[in-house]
């Protein structure tokens, strides 16, 4: 895959990544129980989004992170070993930071 390639992919996840979080923040925020039963159950709905919403913040950074690799040109390598990402681990995470001995 070419760097403008990559680029895009990572970008257009990015964007996809942003809306979804900003949805599921705007939800967290929104969510106001009008019993206790219903808060019970919220509290627990809650927990879950916010499991997602951090899970989203965390791809988010690693993706700019691999941009800014990309930009410096030192995609692809490994931050931990600097040996060589596998390409076949790149196709399937394009924005993994470590080798597959490091992750
Ligand atoms: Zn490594």
């Amino acid at each position: 895959m070419d760097q403008a390639e990559l680029r895009k992919k990572l970008e257009t996840r990015l964007n996809q990544l942003a809306v979804k979080v900003d949805d599921i923040d705007h939800t967290l925020m929104e969510a106001s129980p009008a019993d206790f039963e219903e808060q019970a159950t919220e509290a627990e709905g809650d927990e879950v989004l916010e499991g997602l919403s951090q899970a989203g913040h965390d791809e988010i950074d690693a993706i700019r992170a691999a941009l800014k690799r990309l930009e410096d040109g030192t995609y692809g390598v490994c931050v931990s070993c600097g040996e060589d990402i596998a390409p076949k681990r790149l196709e399937v995470l394009p924005h993994a930071a470590l080798c597959i001995s490091c992750a």
